[in-house]
């Protein structure tokens, strides 16, 4: 069976320098907020060009985190989109705030900014841009219209680490861009873990004193935080594997540079837009003939998954939220057509040559 990803080839290709960093962090004794998740703070701030950077336990928490830290909470609301991860909209929801949905773009699946504008209210407080994928959302009009209209920006990045748009970094943009470090992400650990860059040093001390129990010195409690820390084990990780980070993303581009060359008259292939620079998380086709292909490629023993096949509003979850089906046509419609293919840095020509012709053969 040809995987979605396969993280044992990683691994053994860095299994030597990984044991060695874990087993300093064993004998160190030093196993939560130490000096390897300061050191990898440190090296993410920098090269996303921001003052700081706080790691935290998952991506989930990088969201709950960066919400509470900018004051979001009871009666607000929060912009973002129906065609994501459900961590984005939970998030907000365990804020108290409620989540308000703007449809995607037809070609990047991103929110579409031109669409933002008509659902802000006196109680908008933010807006939550996800870069699906791994394609930077539209940040450069998003951001315009946040700042006309005093609105903060949390970038859910947990897809797009490295992404650009003309050199500026996905998660330099907005108040807190939000980094998921689960394993199968572009920069994975082996557990749970995420991270918050901010350039505001005030957002950033008080996510450090959320992550910690609202606390800044031992046991003096100001505010009412969580227990939401990266531990050291993960930051030892993470540090062997972001050394070699912008490698990696080079060979996912290239994975996705060999599809779309072969598949592009065949199925809808991901967008790619002058001056946005994607990472390809994930390789999404979009056909309405996905079902069928779908269950070819698994009879030819070869893996694709539907990210997503229930855009938000329409999950049983949020059924209070009022919205019913129709309200995002193009979400929903991406719904029943995306389906995304294996790829990962390390994927073999051949595999990637079989994919292709089982979904030419789909198809035909
Ligand atoms: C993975 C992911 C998250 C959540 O990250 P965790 O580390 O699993 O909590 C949030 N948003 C998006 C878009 C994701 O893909």
């Amino acid at each position: 069976m040809i995987p979605m990803v396969d993280l044992k080839v990683q691994y053994e290709a860095l299994r030597d320098e990984i044991l060695e960093q874990i087993t300093e962090v064993l004998e160190s004794s030093r196993y939560i907020l130490g000096p390897k998740v300061e050191e990898l703070e440190k090296e993410i701030a920098a090269y996303h060009g921001v003052r700081e950077a706080v790691g935290v336990a998952s991506g989930t928490d990088a969201l709950n985190l960066s919400l509470k830290a900018l004051g979001i909470g009871e009666g607000d609301e929060v912009i973002t989109t129906p065609f994501t991860f459900f961590a984005t909209v939970e998030a907000i929801i365990y804020q108290g705030a409620r989540p308000v949905f703007v449809d995607i773009d037809p070609e990047t699946l991103n929110i579409d900014p031109g669409k933002i504008e008509e659902r802000i209210t006196e109680r908008t407080k933010a807006i939550l841009p996800v870069h699906m994928f791994g394609m930077p959302a539209d940040m450069e009009r998003i951001t315009e219209i946040a700042s006309r209209y005093n609105l903060f920006v949390v970038e859910d990045c947990a897809q797009s680490f490295g992404a650009h748009i003309r050199g500026r970094k996905t998660g330099s943009f907005g108040d807190a861009g939000c980094f998921s470090f689960y394993p199968s992400k572009n920069l994975g650990a082996y557990g749970d873990g995420g991270l918050v860059t901010t350039d505001d040093a005030k957002i950033a001390g008080r996510m450090r004193v959320l992550r910690n129990h609202g606390s800044e010195k031992g046991y003096i409690h100001h505010s009412i935080g969580l227990n939401s820390r990266l531990d050291e084990i993960q930051a030892a990780v993470l540090l062997v594997k972001f050394k070699r980070i912008d490698h990696y993303l080079t060979l996912r581009r290239e994975k996705a540079r060999f599809y779309t060359e072969r598949l592009c008259s065949t199925v809808q292939c991901p967008a790619e837009r002058n001056g946005f620079h994607h990472v390809y998380h994930q390789y999404t086709i979009r056909s309405p003939l996905r079902d069928r292909i779908k269950s070819y490629l698994y009879e030819q023993g070869i893996s694709s998954v539907i990210y997503y096949p229930v855009p938000l509003h329409l999950q049983d979850a949020l059924k209070g939220a009022g919205y019913c089906r129709g309200d995002f046509p193009v979400a929903e419609r991406a719904s029943r057509e995306v389906l995304s293919l294996p790829i990962y840095p390390e994927m073999e020509r051949a595999d990637q040559e079989r994919v292709c012709e089982a979904v030419r053969k789909a198809v035909a």
